[in-house]
């Protein structure tokens, strides 16, 4: 079984995802992460966000491994857990920089479909019901308005302890929204044949009975 849960920044996937695969004893996959961890080594390396050629290169040195302990998802970079260090403003940018990238995206093709072959899975990202599984059995598109989503990854980043605005958390939100769906591989849209889902003034509850509801109206009782 293949869950797809795609939706632009701050629309609560990951959080939504993690309580279906629990409720539900399948996978969680959580593909920003992937991103994110190639945007970190690129980083490290001290190559900037438009350096594409440079991004492209880096990728022969680099290998993603996922490992699943008690449900929760590591990604290992060239053998070592990167932890939280992906969960930075800074990676995130650079996350949304390198995914615009063909090679970068062809690279991560194998490493979220060969999950499925041996898991029912539900995996949150921007493409899966698009191109990574187009014949995914549920296809959820979560969104919300920018100011609502803006407004809880402010609080995610306050409770961290991260000093921010809430306009800069809204300015960096508006301009990767914009990146990843005006993208022209893989732009983060709707697959035709999902089911939208806006939350924007819904409670996490709410949501999750939401789309509970969908994935029943797909699946029948599960
Ligand atoms: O979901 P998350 O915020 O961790 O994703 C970080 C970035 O990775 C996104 O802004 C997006 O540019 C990119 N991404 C993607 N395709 C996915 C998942 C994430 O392009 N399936």
């Amino acid at each position: 079984m293949i869950i797809a849960i795609d939706g632009p920044s701050g629309a609560g996937k990951s959080t939504l995802a993690k309580n279906i695969a629990k409720k539900l004893g399948i996978v969680y996959v959580d593909t920003g992460a992937l991103y994110r961890t190639i945007g970190l080594y690129v980083y490290n390396k001290g190559i900037s966000k438009d350096e594409s050629e440079k991004i492209v290169a880096a990728l022969n040195e680099i290998n993603i491994k996922l490992d699943f302990v008690c449900g929760a998802q590591k990604v290992l970079l060239n053998g070592v857990d990167v932890g939280d260090s992906i969960r930075t403003q800074n990676i995130a940018a650079y996350a949304s920089a390198v995914s615009a990238i063909i090679e970068v995206r062809a690279f991560l093709l194998d490493t979220q479909r060969n999950i499925a072959k041996e898991n029912s899975i539900v995996m949150d990202g921007r493409d899966i019901g698009t191109v990574i599984f187009p014949n995914a059995d549920v296809k959820i598109f979560l969104t919300a308005n920018d100011v609502s989503r803006a407004e809880r990854r402010f609080a995610e980043l306050a409770e961290k302890g991260t000093v921010t605005t809430f306009e800069k958390v809204l300015e960096e939100m508006r301009e990767r929204d914009h990146n990843d769906s005006t993208r022209k591989t893989a732009p983060a849209i709707p697959a035709d044949d999902s089911i939208l889902l806006d939350n924007s003034g819904m409670t996490l509850e709410e949501t999750e009975q939401a789309a509970l509801e969908i994935i029943k109206s797909k699946l029948g009782n599960i």
